[in-house]
């Protein structure tokens, strides 16, 4: 018979698996990479205070969520690409956009995976990648797994965060 201290790591090592299977889910789907902020883009928070609103100063600078259904883009469809609202790095082109069903703009793919960085967040309590402009370091909103083809990823953003360019019109 195993002493109590054993079936008791058993005990706590399964209820961890799903845990772990998520982590090792994640980090084999999300393309991981380490955030350097561009010098010019270095500024104090007073500085980014100035430069933003206060919306986008609590979602780009203090890792906030905007409400869902409430930002500005979560249902826009029109063609163009959404740039850094801090930074104007293009980030992420509309054909790659798609009705997510959450109330925040969805992608599945980045324009270039150099142009966002993603991170470990463990702000809830759990492990959530966490989606970085790689220019200016600003807070842009988390990569999930559950996205469509082709990546399978679901960019989850906040509008706040964002800067829609419409195309030009065609002649
Ligand atoms: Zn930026």
């Amino acid at each position: 018979m195993l002493p109590n201290k054993h079936i008791s790591l058993l005990t706590l090592m399964k209820a961890l698996f799903p845990f772990m299977f998520f982590f090792i889910f994640s980090c084999t789907h999300a393309q991981r990479t380490e955030t350097t902020v561009q010098s010019e883009w270095n500024l104090t928070e007073s500085q980014w205070q100035s430069k933003l609103t206060e919306l986008e100063y609590y979602v780009i600078r203090e890792k906030g969520t905007e409400r869902a259904y409430s930002g500005a883009y979560w249902d826009n469809k029109a063609l163009g690409i959404y740039t850094c609202k801090a930074c104007a790095q293009p980030l992420f082109k509309s054909q790659t956009k798609y009705e997510s069903g959450t109330g925040w703009p969805s992608f599945w793919g980045p324009i270039s995976t150099e142009n966002v960085s993603v991170e470990e967040d463990y702000s809830l309590g759990i492990i959530r990648s966490e989606v970085l402009c790689a220019r200016c370091g600003g807070h842009l909103g988390h990569v999930f797994p559950d996205g469509p083809k082709p990546t399978g990823l679901r960019y989850c953003l906040n509008s706040a965060s964002l800067q829609f360019e419409p195309s030009a019109p065609k002649n």
